[in-house]
């Protein structure tokens, strides 16, 4: 009978990972998050944080390790020579009854090459040092061809670090921490409630890098509203300036009813900004980059400019050429363009000259407008809100 050696144990995954981790191995090595006070921040609302023992994770280890050997074994009966293949990732995803849920996350990762970890949840650094060393010794005992293992962590938590702790948990393969700085300015941070400063924001890159591990920080578009967005955008820069990071992420602000943030919309002390002012901001930050090396991503499905990517100091100019050709397109094609993106269809500018989609959107454009007059923005929010 196929599989007839499954196992049935199970290990734990958390709910998030960044874009850039899609096709990494998830290992839990603690649950939500230690802070879980960011105004713009839902994901573990109501959720209460703990450490994982070492040796949890290390029995969830050694359960990823006899599923790899299941799925090889897999591969091997249905003649496939021990291969992942395609038609072994459709058996186990057309066929979830037969095949325990860990089963889809681990054949998806050893379909991507199987190279990569990613440790959960929001702030992994926040383990001793000493039981995070423990864990990525193991993690390399049991899977030695891992190229690479990454992780969040939270600014205040590295500061805490000294570099020498920092340069053995990257000797050990800790090879990149993503790190959400979120916003530079000194009184966002504070009315956001992220629990950091500048100052610690910048103590905490330069550790890493000082480390030599790879540093990915996360900027959040829009965060400023209406009435911070310019030092949101220039002491952004400022802070990333002093860091010179691997790598800028931007990844927009979406305000949803389940994040605090939502009662100071509601209230009319937090204006959002519009998708426009939103890229002007953007606009302002990049201008205001300087002297750093990073490569700069735009990896998430809720910015609306997918292709201002590139690396500093170099593309710099071309990526404000893209936000100069977005700003100077006709209202209307803008508002194409808004709606085609959110809806999937467009990638780039260059899109909006294929004459068939383009005419696609026009008509949904056409019909939203004649059914909900002036509705145009709230279908786009509402598209906004499914990618969360
Ligand atoms: S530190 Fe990260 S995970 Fe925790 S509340 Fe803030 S944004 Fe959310």
């Amino acid at each position: 009978m196929r599989n007839a050696s499954v196992t049935h144990a199970q290990f734990e995954q958390g709910p998030i990972r960044p874009p850039s981790e899609a096709y990494s191995l998830l290992l839990r090595v603690t649950r939500n998050c230690p802070w879980n006070r960011c105004e713009f921040c839902h994901i573990y609302k109501g959720q209460k944080f703990s450490l994982r023992t070492v040796d949890e994770v290390k029995k969830d280890i050694d359960i990823v390790h006899e599923r790899v050997s299941e799925v090889k074994a897999l591969s091997w009966e249905l003649g496939m020579g021990g291969e992942i293949t395609s038609s072994l990732v459709n058996e186990i995803f057309n066929n979830p009854d037969r095949y325990p849920e860990g089963f889809r996350s681990i054949i998806l990762w050893l379909y991507a090459g199987g190279k990569t970890v990613f440790l959960q949840d929001a702030n992994s650094l926040v383990l001793k040092t000493d039981d995070l060393v423990d864990v990525l010794k193991y993690v390399r005992e049991r899977f030695p061809s891992i190229e690479r293992i990454t992780t969040y962590a939270r600014a205040k938590t590295v500061a805490k670090k000294t570099v020498e702790e920092l340069r053995d948990l990257g000797r050990l393969g800790l090879s990149r921490i993503h790190i959400g700085l979120e916003t530079g300015y000194d009184r966002l941070l504070e009315y956001i409630q992220k629990g950091v400063t500048a100052k610690e924001h910048i103590e905490a890159g330069q550790k890493v890098k000082e480390a030599g591990i790879s540093l990915s920080e996360y900027v959040m578009p829009g965060l400023g509203g209406k009435g911070m967005w310019r030092e949101h955008a220039t002491e952004t820069a400022k802070v990333l300036n002093q860091i010179d990071p691997d790598f800028i992420r931007v990844r927009t602000l979406k305000v949803l009813r389940t994040m605090p943030l939502y009662q100071k919309i509601e209230s009319g002390e937090f204006i959002p900004l519009t998708d426009d002012e939103i890229v002007m901001e953007e606009r302002l930050l990049i201008q205001t980059l300087d002297g750093i090396h990073s490569t700069f991503a735009s990896d998430h499905i809720l910015n609306l400019l997918e292709e201002v990517e590139g690396r500093f100091p170099e593309d710099k100019e071309k990526m404000l050429a893209v936000i100069d050709r977005y700003l100077a397109l006709p209202v209307r094609e803008k508002a194409n363009f808004r709606l085609g993106r959110r809806a999937g269809g467009y990638r780039s500018l260059d899109d909006l000259s294929n004459g068939e989609l383009h005419s696609q959107v026009e008509k949904a454009m056409s019909r939203i407008e004649s059914e909900s007059p002036g509705g145009l923005d709230q279908a786009i929010s509402d598209m906004m809100e499914s990618f969360i």
